[in-house]
């Protein structure tokens, strides 16, 4: 195995593997070994937005291709879903010109091998014209972008949801942030960089808010901790060997599973101590 880099998602996987939400077995094979898992639909449309509006393609390099209804048809036409896809694109291209962003890079690749740390971020950008919008700029012109695509925006309870109040409690969100910012002050000498989620909503097309994620020092330097942390007992469960959670949802939908010799296609039992 090469060096282990630690990302923001692997940091995610490894919690839900301690909280033993994801399989040990899938996420070293994952994580450790290179597996790429089929994205699910939500994420192929993601990545169809993404790609029309920065021209990143996802991990496979391989461009998505647009969904079409009626295919071989006179009426053949992209999905309603994709069909809000290219007017999302469309609107970002808009709203990077009229709010006089230059992006100087996309799915700019980050590495600090000191901290053994790393990551992909979608945006790296210079925006002078930032405290035109926002008026808690700190005055730094270049800034990171994260694009999400997401039906989400004003949920407050989904813990993928975006209403602005709950996202404090929501570690699994905003552990990005954390992550890309902590990157930009080891590698590129950018002590805050100002960190944005410009996110659209794939059921209204005209529907996008910009959230900044600030943080303090004390914050940063905790995810500094945890990074090393997290590696550590990464490697540990390496050698001690990760331990498989099977369940009757996970394993269906597991790409391990033909060859797997713990899936299971029964109901596990689960415990509960009262
Ligand atoms: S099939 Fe089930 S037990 Fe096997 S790796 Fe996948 S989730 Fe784990």
């Amino acid at each position: 195995m090469k060096d282990l880099l630690v990302s923001q998602s692997l940091i995610k996987g490894f919690t839900d593997y301690k909280m033993e939400k994801e399989c040990g077995l899938l996420f070293k094979a994952k994580y450790l070994d290179g597996l790429q898992t089929p994205p699910s639909a939500t994420q192929k449309l993601g990545q169809f937005f993404e790609y029309l509006s920065t021209g990143a393609l996802p991990k496979g390099g391989v461009a998505p291709e647009c969904e079409m209804v009626y295919k071989g048809t006179p009426k053949e036409k992209p999905s309603a879903d994709y069909e809000r896809a290219i007017l999302s694109s469309e609107m970002y291209q808009d709203l990077i010109s009229k709010l006089g962003i230059e992006v100087i890079e996309t799915g700019k690749y980050i590495c600090d091998p000191v901290n053994k740390s790393h990551g992909t971020i979608d945006i790296y950008a210079k925006w002078e014209r930032q405290g035109e919008f926002n008026p808690n700029w700190n005055g730094e012109p270049y800034c990171f972008i994260d694009l999400k695509y997401t039906g989400l925006i004003d949920d407050k309870w989904n813990e993928f949801g975006w209403q602005v109040d709950s996202l404090p409690e929501k570690h699994g969100l905003m552990i990005q942030g954390v992550h890309y910012k902590s990157l930009a002050e080891t590698t590129m000498a950018i002590a805050d960089i100002p960190f944005y989620y410009f996110l659209f909503h794939s059921k209204n097309p005209d529907y996008v808010k910009i959230i900044e994620q600030k943080i303090d020092e004390t914050r940063a330097s905790e995810h500094r901790i945890l990074v090393q942390k997290t590696r550590d007992m990464v490697l540990k469960e390496l050698e001690t060997g990760f331990k498989h959670y099977p369940s009757l949802l996970k394993c269906k939908e597991c790409p391990l599973f033909e060859s797997c010799e713990y899936k299971t296609t029964l109901p596990m039992v689960e415990v509960v101590y009262y």
